[in-house]
């Protein structure tokens, strides 16, 4: 006779697939699981866009790595939108990297949708500035291209502060 199986491994199995391709990883981390499950149970409830968009990531991405738990990072705050780390080469006393976990390439790439989290990443910052008492000066800086100095092709928002910051920017 064959034996029923059990509707909760069926769930955890069918999970752990899609969280296997939503992630790239051929083992999900135990955080990324509970996150994903958390997410998907709120994003359910409040009827906002399914997970997958969420966790798209681009391989060989140094911050899709960082955001999935597979490359080191300080984290300094994160959430289902956004993941905030230091700078590993700080050029202030805050040096913190705001990421939206959704890979955008850059603000030339990005779409009328993710104007959303573009402005999300800057009022992270304001928090993050809040907390570490850098209001009575902070930037946040947004490099576009090459020739600004952008390095790392999935967007991210610097937020630089706890020393004066001079004008015009190098
Ligand atoms: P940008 O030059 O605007 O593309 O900024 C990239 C920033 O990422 C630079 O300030 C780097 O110091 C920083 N960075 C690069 N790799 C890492 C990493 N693995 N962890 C933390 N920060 C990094
Ligand atoms: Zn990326």
């Amino acid at each position: 006779m064959a034996r029923a199986r059990s509707p909760w491994k069926k769930r955890t199995a069918s999970r752990e697939c899609e969280l296997e391709a939503l992630s790239g990883a051929s083992e999900p981390r135990a955080e990324i699981l509970s996150e994903a499950k958390d997410l998907r149970e709120r994003r359910a409830r409040d009827g906002s866009a399914p997970i997958a968009v969420v966790f798209q990531a681009m391989p060989g991405c140094i911050f899709c790595r960082i955001i999935r738990g597979e490359s080191p990072s300080k984290k300094v705050y994160g959430d289902d939108r956004v993941y905030a780390f230091e700078d590993i080469r700080p050029q202030a006393p805050t040096h913190v990297l705001i990421v939206p976990k959704k890979h955008i390439v850059d603000l030339k790439q990005a779409a009328p949708e993710d104007a959303e989290i573009i402005g999300y990443c800057h009022l992270i910052a304001a928090k993050i500035a809040r907390e570490r008492k850098i209001e009575d000066g902070y930037r946040t800086v947004l490099n576009v291209g090459p020739k600004s100095g952008q390095s790392i092709f999935h967007l991210h928002l610097h937020l630089l502060g706890g020393r004066v910051l001079r004008w015009p920017p190098g």
